[in-house]
């Protein structure tokens, strides 16, 4: 047993999400986050300028993004590509608003994405890094990507198979618009926060296997795992990048299982 085998999930409490309404609620709401991921680190023994924290802005109205961004918020992470593609049109006169697509993506919408976002985390296959790569050439533009990996073994679930990531991570030099920056999961979505916590070691070990690998040759610097409920335990197994939605926005909705099809929910 570790020292922080005990964090639990805050699944349960995913209701309770305050909303944001003002500049000041998004503050508040941020300062919250942002407390917890220093205690996380303390926990850790990490320093926490080295987890960035994604605000993830998906089904919000372009309103709540424009008080986030007043609040400090500088990339919003997305899971949709064309609800993001129309948020960056009406949010253009912000300027300095990078955006993260987070959520799968289907080929023949790597346009959109080559045409506005600066980070994409759910990479997954040869035929869709070729389709960016020719999008963002044409753009004249490049974009971080981070492989999604499936670590909890759930058919539901996007992302390669662990075993198929190194064979995937040697081909990528093929398309030189791409950035390599990591690897990415979703946990399994349960109260059990050991077993969400054995997706995110799967994660942390796979990459230092691929790091291993001289052959890819590749910094794998970030590891972007955790959300509002179990972002606490993914810190302490490494995370670089933690993508939190309502426990900055507020709770949404709609359940999870309508963005991951396939959820138990539990
Ligand atoms: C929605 C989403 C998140 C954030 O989830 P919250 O529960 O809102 O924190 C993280 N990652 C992905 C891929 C998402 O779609």
């Amino acid at each position: 047993m570790s020292a922080h085998d005990a964090t639990p999930t805050r699944h349960a409490q995913h209701g309770l999400y305050p909303e944001a309404r003002t500049v000041q609620d998004f503050e508040r709401n941020l300062a919250a986050v942002q407390a917890r991921i220093e205690a996380a680190c303390r926990r850790a023994g990490r320093d926490a300028a080295g987890v960035r924290l994604l605000p993830v802005s998906k089904t919000q109205p372009a309103d709540c993004l424009r008080l986030a961004h007043s609040a400090g918020c500088r990339m919003l992470g997305e899971n949709k590509v064309q609800e993001a593609h129309g948020k960056w049109q009406a949010l253009q006169d912000l300027g300095d608003l990078q955006w993260s697509v987070i959520g799968h993506l289907q080929t023949n919408k790597a346009k959109l994405v080559a045409r506005f976002a600066s980070e994409f985390q759910a990479l997954d296959s040869l035929r869709l890094a070729e389709a960016l790569d020719r999008r963002l050439q044409a753009e004249g533009r490049s974009l971080d990507v981070f492989v999604q990996v499936n670590t909890s073994g759930e058919a539901s679930k996007y992302g390669l198979a662990p075993e198929d990531a190194a064979a995937f991570i040697r081909a990528l030099p093929a398309f030189p618009a791409l950035r390599l920056r990591g690897l990415m999961t979703l946990a399994l979505f349960s109260s059990d926060a050991e077993r969400v916590r054995q997706c995110f070691v799967r994660l942390r070990l796979l990459r230092e296997r691929l790091r291993q690998d001289q052959a890819a040759g590749l910094a794998l610097d970030e590891l972007s795992m955790g959300m509002s409920g179990d972002f606490e335990i993914a810190i302490e197994e490494g995370a670089t990048v933690v993508r939190v939605g309502q426990a900055i926005f507020g709770a949404r909705a709609l359940p999870d299982s309508h963005y991951w099809p396939g959820e138990a929910g539990t």
